[in-house]
């Protein structure tokens, strides 16, 4: 029998409409670029996100067309993700923290028309366009006298195409399932692989991600996404913050400046924050050295990659913040699991609760995890046994746009992670079976490396392996055989990482060369860098 329930899709334009008329006058803030603070409501933002709709029409954009942007957390970034998903058409958030080819790679692959980027990124782009000959308008985020002199001769100024428009825009109705986003995540092997969103998987995954058990998300917030936009939506802050009318501070580039996040924080009485391990890091150690805190902040979600127990002891014992350690993916929207403490944690020993909290966390509704050994058989969850991590749910990736993946037959994600689950349901990643390696929450590609090493003229052969750094959560190192092993010197290790120079990004290169007699192999006859890992980790 059908029920006699309305049925009333989960888009993105709920959450805008429902912001604006519930908590008009909630703030959204930002940093620009010229460190000002900028200041709009809600209403002031969605009024200028249906001007925005419209100069997007007067472009030609229809639906289904992919509009890039290149850009820092601020509220014009904040703008194109409402503007762009709500008319129908798809927000392509590029990372420009990638390699030039990569970027002109996703921008071709997507076959985006427009491109809307920040000042900062104008050489960028100068550089780039005429490898990107399916982009015919370019937008710069920037006020009319901010508009830069460009060799881009059709480049327009953002505030100039909305200024003329008139306020009122007229929603078209989506089916939930209207794709509204994309994002290409470079942490697989091969060519980056765009994930494509859903109006329906971001409204369930924002759903999760403010629940009490997750973000605990509220309209008394005031949240400071570190992260960035194009790191997956930063972590689907753009839509749980104003699904619950919370006040949304934005750092624009200054996400890594540990000085200006934490005027921010203290400024804005920021009560949650979310990013990677390695910005944590660098702002601890701002605190220690200025002798400050922030006294508004209640939690920070750590996730990206594993967060040292040192960064929870430090934001607890010294700044009474507590974390959340979370892991995630961008197939994921990308929340997958996340720390919550359960019933009992409270008469745990401050060790078994260390112990716990330094897990990945656990699933929250809507997110189903397993793990299964080589056969595909499903592991117990005893905390002991390990195996592939895999996810199924509402908003994880069911295939990359325009690539055709074998999809597993009970349609179960391969996240490539590999991990424990204990009885309780905490999840704790052991090992990656992934070859790419997470260096400051961006991604290394050890094949790429070890194809550029390959090459150097005294190298029999070689492997690639990520191994625990303080700073940055991970870095390569070169695992080398040598065709003749009594050269092995401190002098031919220099001169294998100044091969790489010129070749792959700066921040690619190793800063250790470890040498071998042997490289051990699996019984297909791949590299076994779960060996190599133990030796050297
Ligand atoms: P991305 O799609 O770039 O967000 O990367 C997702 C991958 O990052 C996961 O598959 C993990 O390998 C890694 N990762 C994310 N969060 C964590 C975490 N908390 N601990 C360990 N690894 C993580």
């Amino acid at each position: 029998m059908k029920s006699l329930m309305m049925n009333q899709a989960l888009s993105i334009t709920s959450i805008m409409e429902f912001a604006e008329k519930n908590h008009a006058s909630q703030e959204i803030v930002s940093l620009t670029g010229n460190d000002q603070i900028h200041r709009f409501s809600y209403a002031q933002t969605f009024a200028r996100v249906r001007q925005l709709a419209n100069a997007l029409t007067a472009l030609g954009v229809k639906q289904s067309d992919r509009i890039a942007t290149l850009a820092w957390n601020d509220h014009r970034h904040f703008e194109l993700y409402y503007a762009v998903s709500c008319m129908g058409a798809i927000c392509h958030t590029v990372n420009p923290r990638l390699f030039e080819e990569q970027i002109t790679y996703i921008v071709g692959h997507a076959e985006d028309s427009c491109l809307f980027f920040d000042l900062d990124f104008v050489p960028l782009v100068e550089s780039l366009k005429d490898k990107m000959p399916s982009v015919k308008k370019f937008i710069i985020l920037c006020s009319e006298d901010e508009m830069p002199e460009t060799s881009i001769e059709e480049a327009v100024c953002y505030e100039t195409i909305i200024n003329a428009e008139a306020e009122e825009f007229d929603w078209p109705e989506l089916d939930e399932n209207t794709a509204s986003s994309l994002c290409y995540t470079s942490g697989t092997t091969g060519n980056p692989k765009g994930v494509l969103y859903s109006h329906r998987s971001n409204v369930l995954h924002s759903y999760a991600a403010a629940l009490p058990d997750a973000i605990n998300l509220s309209s008394v917030d005031a949240v400071l996404p570190v992260v960035p936009m194009f790191h997956a939506n930063a972590w689907g802050l753009n839509y749980s913050v104003p699904m619950v009318g919370a006040k949304f501070v934005m750092p624009g580039s200054k996400a890594g400046d540990p000085p200006m996040l934490t005027k921010l924080i203290n400024e804005e009485k920021v009560t949650a924050t979310a990013g990677v391990p390695t910005v944590w890091l660098a702002l601890l150690q701002y605190l220690e050295e200025s002798k400050q805190t922030l006294s508004s902040l209640q939690r920070a979600v750590v996730g990206g990659s594993a967060c040292p127990p040192a960064i929870m002891d430090d934001f607890l014992d010294n700044h009474g913040i507590e974390t959340i350690h979370a892991w995630g993916m961008t197939e994921l929207s990308p929340l997958g699991t996340l720390f919550s403490p359960k019933a009992g944690y409270d008469t745990l020993s401050k060790e078994d609760q260390d112990a716990v909290k330094a897990k990945q966390g656990r699933a929250m509704y809507g997110m189903n995890i397993k793990i299964t050994d080589d056969s595909n058989q499903e592991l117990p969850w005893d905390g002991k046994s390990f195996g592939s991590l895999k996810a199924k749910g509402g908003w994880v990736c069911d295939g990359y746009y325009k690539l055709d993946t074998p999809r597993d037959p009970d349609g179960w994600f391969e996240t490539g992670d590999i991990a424990t689950i204990d009885k309780d349901g905490y999840m704790n990643i052991v090992d990656r079976d992934k070859d790419v390696i997470k260096s400051g929450g961006e991604w290394i590609s050890s094949i790429e490396l070890e194809n550029v090493a390959q090459k150097h003229e005294s190298i029999q052969e070689v492997a690639v392996i990520g191994v625990n750094d303080t700073q940055w959560g991970e870095r390569p190192i070169f695992v080398v055989v040598l065709k003749d092993p009594a050269n092995a010197s401190e002098k031919i290790k220099q001169e294998i990482l100044d091969f790489m120079t010129g070749k792959v990004a700066k921040w690619w290169i190793p800063e250790r060369v470890e040498f071998v007699d042997s490289i051990p192999h699996t019984a297909t006859g791949k590299i076994s860098k779960l060996d190599l890992r133990k030796r050297f980790s």
